[in-house]
């Protein structure tokens, strides 16, 4: 259960920035803090269905089949192919939202392990598919965020509502689950749901192909929400069967997958911007992403992302996005580690123009991007009392506009006007000998829209939106 399971799960407070990172440049840069995912994958000693509980599905399943009229059991003239399992929740804009923390263990023998694929993403007899969530599992279970769904349609021979569904460790509790018998004879277990979100369809109904089953919990033996999808040739536990079709599938050789994802998916599954850092608690906490969509001109920032199927050698690249489209500032991220499931997240001075800027991550070919404002108020908010240190009027404006700033230490003040895509458009300098200046621009050859005024000296910065008729 815990073997995988990596250590602190408070993500490091930053006591120092040892790379101060400023705005412009572009190239490698060290990332502030991250590592693996906090995971959550069973183990040997701690299956994620036990001995006893098959055979008491075994039971249930047969009595169930038996109690049913008509007789739901139907001859094997189809061949079942599956879909995915797993579906984001409507609202979820995540980039995805899952990684594979274990495959079916094809080794016979003990403690040996060999997944499909030849690999060691397994752990020793286990006998489903774990697909964890991601990030944010226990958020995204309080939310229903990820829901499974029928890979096949079938009936319902078993399930059971109604258990635990924040465990965090090994224990003998009841899972939530259900199973579905497919036309050929055939057997999914779906485990491991939320508590009081399994269908309320009655054990003997059908399901449809992508119909809803459940949310993704940590009923039973799970130390975090993700679902086990089993397959069985029958009603029998005996005969299991591995989907993947791959080198080392010793259990039914061919693919149960209409399309068949590949054994790795390297991708980014979510970017997020933050004022302060993500908190990962320990199990079984909901964590809180402290992601946030506005934030001051010329503010550090946390640049988040999170990462599924992490290989060493790859890199990601990252970028901010001006409002225009131009870049920014660029780094990346060299993987020197594989990883399941990982995140990073690196320290960036903001941009000082306001406007809606895109964070963008790459990687193995696939974009995922997040928006951000720079100064919400100012993109939001009329302009400027009277009352205020900086004065601009009138506003709007359609030939001169005034600037008047009071209550400021005397010294050199650089102004600049930049567009909607931030190009700077008009700029000064003005020498205020007392605590006060003001200056007129004219405006009457731009073209109507809306303008950022910055007033910068080398101790304050302070912008004003105007807007131009
Ligand atoms: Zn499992």
């Amino acid at each position: 259960m815990i073997s995988k399971y990596f250590t602190a799960m408070l993500m490091p407070v930053l006591t120092a920035f040892t790379l101060p990172v400023f705005a412009q440049n572009t190239g490698i840069t060290e990332h502030e803090g991250g590592g693996a995912y906090p995971l959550i994958v069973n183990d040997a000693a701690h299956p994620c269905i036990t001995q006893q509980q098959y055979e008491m599905i075994e039971k249930r399943v047969a009595q169930n089949i038996r109690l049913l009229k008509p007789d739901t059991r139907q001859k094997k003239t189809t061949t079942t192919l599956f879909s995915w399992p797993l579906r984001p929740a409507a609202g979820l804009a995540d980039c995805s939202y899952y990684y594979i923390g274990n495959y079916v263990d094809e080794d016979p023998t003990s403690p040996g392990i060999k997944d499909y694929n030849c690999g060691a993403v397994t752990y020793d007899g286990h006998r489903g598919t774990d697909i964890c969530t991601a990030p944010y599992p226990f958020l995204k279970m309080d939310n229903n965020q990820v829901e499974a769904i029928a890979a096949a349609p079938g009936t319902i021979v078993d399930k059971q509502e109604g258990h635990f569904d924040k465990n965090c460790a090994f224990n003998t509790d009841t899972a939530n689950y259900i199973i579905i018998q497919h036309a050929d004879g055939s057997c999914a277990l779906y485990w491991h749901f939320k508590k009081n979100s399994v269908t309320t369809k009655l054990i003997g109904q059908t399901v449809g192909l992508g119909e809803y089953l459940g949310v993704c919990g940590s009923s039973g033996s799970s130390t975090a929400p993700h679902l086990h999808f089993e397959v069985w040739a029958s009603i029998l536990s005996s005969s299991l069967r591995d989907p993947w079709a791959g080198t080392c599938n010793s259990l039914g050789g061919a693919t149960w997958w209409a399309a068949q994802k590949p054994y790795t998916e390297p991708a980014v599954i979510k970017a997020q911007v933050n004022n302060i850092l993500a908190v990962l608690p320990t199990c079984p906490a909901t964590e809180t992403p402290n992601e946030d969509s506005c934030f001051a001109a010329g503010s550090t920032a946390k640049f988040f992302f999170f990462l599924r199927n992490e290989t060493i050698g790859d890199t990601v690249h990252e970028r901010i996005v001006n409002p225009g489209g131009s870049t920014f500032t660029s780094w990346t991220h060299n993987s020197i580690t594989s990883y399941l499931a990982s995140y990073w997240y690196f320290n960036k001075v903001l941009p000082v123009i306001p406007g809606v800027y895109t964070y963008e991550t790459i990687y193995n070919g696939i974009t995922c991007s997040k928006n951000f404002v720079v100064e919400c108020g100012l993109l939001g908010e009329p302009a400027i009392t009277s009352q205020e240190q900086v004065m601009v009027y009138p506003n709007p404006v359609t030939n001169i506009v005034t600037i008047a700033v009071n209550d400021i230490e005397p010294g050199i003040y650089k102004l600049s006007l930049n567009n909607i895509v931030g190009q700077e458009v008009l700029t000064d300098k003005v020498q205020a000998d007392h605590n006060s200046f003001q200056k007129d621009f004219s405006l009457a050859s731009m073209p109507a829209g809306i303008y950022f005024l910055s007033i910068e000296s080398d101790k304050t910065r302070m912008v004003r939106k105007i807007i131009k008729d």
